[in-house]
């Protein structure tokens, strides 16, 4: 029998980066600086640099970066906010928490981001903003969203959660809307070791509302000057993502060493591969491949011993929780088309050519007859 090629493998980046981690945490512990401290400001400031904005708020879920960041451009009951079905569920959540309505557009078939030519027959007197996400990695199409956002006045909030570090002609994710949230989930592309997330913005602010809001609208203590939340980041969590920040370019060049030989390897078999945009960098969350007999295959590899995901098998509009927002099934074909074909392979830093190779291998084979 042949080993089991894990979907995902924390385990051994974190024995890679031990010694570092642990006497992060072993600092933060001696500190006592829980919640928030010196390690998430210095966080702050590190991922702001990296991000090329002049701000960024750590916050313990990046569901509440996305929504604090909607609250601090002043969304709220009564506004529309434009994002993508083709997406996780918090994307949508969050414009829900802020009390605004989710309006759903189409994706574009090749990049699987919103679909810029969708946008301008969505928009009512009601629009407040754009979530443009950065679906898998992939920076959405973003210059004429802006260019519409700017037309008509509206915000444009990017969901980053998955594209730490990717960039769109020049520009890095999480630096071309007004706003953007990150989520440092552990298996997100920069993760924590437990929940955390963030806001990035060069408005400064927007940047002082988001700091009132994580935390019960003080800036001096039990002076409440708005009605905020408890979104903070934990300090253990700030010191592991500072460690893990000096190494986030290393492991996005491996995710990209490990695509381009899955390439190769798969070049030859069913799979329609993703599409990177020119001018734009992929940091690859997420590598989906397109296959029409998805579920088949699926099952297949995974007798082989190959585990795989699907991100996501149902879009936003066609989930149970969701069937109130009014979208029925036809509503959004090409999001529905492709969550019924993506098939996401693993890809990690840690992922050996060995281990890619016999996924092509097993591909390039084709289904077994049944
Ligand atoms: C992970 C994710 C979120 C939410 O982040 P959490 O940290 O899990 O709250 C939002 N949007 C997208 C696209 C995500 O992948």
């Amino acid at each position: 029998m042949t080993p089991t090629i894990p979907f995902g493998d924390l385990r051994s980046q974190y024995r890679a980066i031990k010694s570092d981690i642990d006497a992060a945490v072993l600092r933060v512990l001696d500190s006592t600086q829980f919640v928030l401290g010196d390690e998430v400001a210095a966080f702050e400031r590190e991922f702001a640099s990296y991000c090329h904005t002049s701000d960024s708020i750590a916050v313990n879920t990046g569901t509440s970066a996305l929504q604090v960041a909607l609250l601090a451009a002043g969304i709220g009951p009564g506004d529309e906010v434009i994002t993508v079905p083709f997406t996780f569920v918090a994307s949508v959540a969050a414009i829900e928490y802020t009390g605004a309505r989710p309006v759903l557009v189409d994706i574009d078939p090749v990049s699987y981001t919103m679909d810029p030519a969708a946008i301008e027959a969505a928009i009512t007197p009601r629009t407040r903003a754009i979530m443009p996400v950065h679906l898998f990695g992939q920076p959405a199409d973003m210059d004429p969203i802006l260019d519409i956002a700017r037309r008509r006045g509206l915000v444009v909030v990017e969901d980053a959660a998955q594209a730490h570090g990717a960039d769109y002609n020049g520009r890095r994710c999480g630096s071309m809307g007004d706003l953007a949230g990150f989520s440092f989930y552990p298996g997100k592309n920069l993760g924590a070791y437990g929940e955390g997330g963030g806001v990035t913005t060069s408005n400064a602010e927007f940047a002082r509302k988001i700091r009132l809001l994580r935390s019960w609208g003080e800036e001096t203590r039990y002076e409440h000057l708005v009605r905020g939340f408890n979104f903070r980041m934990d300090g253990i969590q700030g010191a592991i993502l500072r460690v893990k920040l000096r190494h986030l370019d290393a492991w996005t060049a491996a995710r990209q060493s490990r695509a381009a030989r899955y390439r190769d390897v798969l070049a030859g078999s069913e799979a329609v591969l993703p599409a990177v945009r020119p001018g734009s960098t992929h940091v690859y969350h997420v590598f989906a491949v397109r296959l029409p007999n998805r579920d088949a295959w699926r099952a297949h590899l995974g007798e082989q011993g190959v585990q795989t995901g699907v991100h996501y098998p149902v879009p936003v509009h066609l989930q149970p929780a969701y069937a109130d927002l009014g979208y029925g099934r036809g509503a959004f074909p090409v999001a529905e088309a492709v969550a019924g074909e993506v098939l996401s392979l693993p890809l990690y830093p840690e992922l050996t050519d060995a281990q890619i190779d016999r996924v092509g291998d097993v591909m390039r084979a084709g289904l077994p007859r049944r």
